[in-house]
């Protein structure tokens, strides 16, 4: 491939992307109500004379380049329910707003992707590309059921369907200019869970003449720790954290309901629903159990994104040209994460890799991380994401 001149040309697009970036850090939309978002990214497109259509309601997904072959690059374009305390110039005039979370970077690289590979197109004409490049814009990665589920059952892998999908999210805790890969496991499964035990409430000093949800909680706390201990392969990644607990008022009344919450993650599809299934049941047994006199528990299960897992060829591939591009030494190892990213729908569909940009200011022993109010990111990251998508997708098509 020919690095340097995608490099000059990300670097020729650098300004382009932060003005970019910074209109949609100013102007940051939630989950699945981008409209402003999309019309922005609608506008930039047609400006680059590049055919997209509308998916999703707020998603976009633009081809460009033409034959048998495609390729596909993904962004995701949602900020969060947060008040931004950054203290940049550019910051969101929305309160309670904000792109936390680098989806303006996302949005802003793929855009800065799109412009390199439309001149490539124009210059060497639609079959130089040696294939279609589609590129997707996607609402609501931060939001339930995530905006992936729906766009691919709204079709955005067919017509034509993608051999391959890379995606990139940028990371504080790596330094600006790097990359990181990691082959197979790499985010986890991500469901909620919310009990209500149901007691009988009564006085604290009478305590047989009640059913006390507050000790039932909290041995179904204790308990439910052994699904991971004694339940999951000691070499297989499984997280169960109970982060809520609400029940009672007062010192000598024993209350009638206990909630609690947490959430369970996993790095494996079946054992995802076993695990479900083995909580549904220890529950209901323990809050029944005539230990307690007669209790009762009620779960609800809000299911997350299933976990990310990387296809090892299409990631052994992305890291190499990767290597090329960035030079060895700013290609890392990423250490997975039990994080959650709907990116992990498309990898369930056709293979795929989803890489990690460092975005912390060299100059900086630490930056918040993301979904920190004061989180920042060097900006210098833009060309670099943009020229590894770019890269990618024109790498993929030419072997
Ligand atoms: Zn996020
Ligand atoms: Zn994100």
């Amino acid at each position: 491939m020919h690095h340097h001149d995608l490099i000059r040309s990300a670097n020729a697009a650098h300004e382009q992307m932060r003005s970019i970036r910074r209109t949609l850090h100013r102007n940051p939309e939630l989950s699945f109500v981008e409209y402003e978002t999309s019309k922005f990214i609608q506008a930039r497109l047609a400006e680059l004379n590049i055919p997209f259509q509308v998916m999703a309601e707020t998603g976009v997904v633009a081809h460009i380049g033409a034959g048998d072959r495609c390729v596909a690059l993904r962004a995701d374009i949602d900020a969060l329910p947060i008040d931004e305390e950054s203290g940049v110039e550019y910051a969101s005039t929305k309160p309670g707003i904000m792109h936390a979370c680098g989806h303006d970077a996302h949005t802003a690289m793929l855009l800065g992707a799109a412009q390199i590979l439309k001149e490539r197109e124009i210059s060497g004409g639609a079959s130089a590309l040696g294939g279609v490049i589609k590129l997707i814009f996607q609402p609501g990665e931060e939001m339930s059921p995530g905006g992936a589920s729906i766009m691919i059952r709204e079709g955005v892998l067919q017509n034509p369907r993608p051999e391959v999908i890379f995606g990139q999210h940028v990371n504080p805790d790596a330094v600006c200019g790097t990359a990181a890969f990691v082959g197979g496991m790499m985010m986890a499964s991500t469901d909620e869970l919310y009990w209500k035990i149901h007691g009988n409430s009564g006085h604290a000093a009478q305590p047989h003449k009640a059913t006390d949800p507050v000790l039932m909680a909290a041995h179904l706390i204790t308990q439910l720790q052994a699904l991971i201990s004694r339940r999951l392969n000691p070499f297989a990644p499984g997280v169960l954290s109970i982060c809520s607990i609400h029940g009672g008022h007062a010192t000598n009344v024993i209350p009638d309901v206990v909630e609690l919450s947490g959430t369970l993650r996993t790095m494996n599809q079946a054992w995802r629903e076993e695990a479900l299934g083995t909580i549904e049941a220890h529950s209901t047994a323990l809050a029944s159990s005539p230990l307690y006199g007669g209790g009762r528990s009620e779960l609800r299960i809000e299911r997350g994104y299933p976990p990310l897992v990387n296809n090892n060829e299409t990631t052994r591939f992305a890291r190499q040209i990767s290597e090329n591009l960035l030079g060895a030494a700013n290609v890392e190892d990423f250490e997975p994460k039990m994080w959650g990213e709907d990116f992990a729908y498309y990898t369930q569909e056709i293979p795929g890799t989803f890489w990690m940009l460092g975005i912390r200011p060299p100059h900086l022993e630490f930056t918040p991380g993301l979904h920190n109010s004061k989180f920042i990111l060097d900006e210098n990251v833009l060309p670099v994401g943009a020229a590894l998508l770019a890269n990618a997708a024109l790498s993929w098509l030419a072997a």
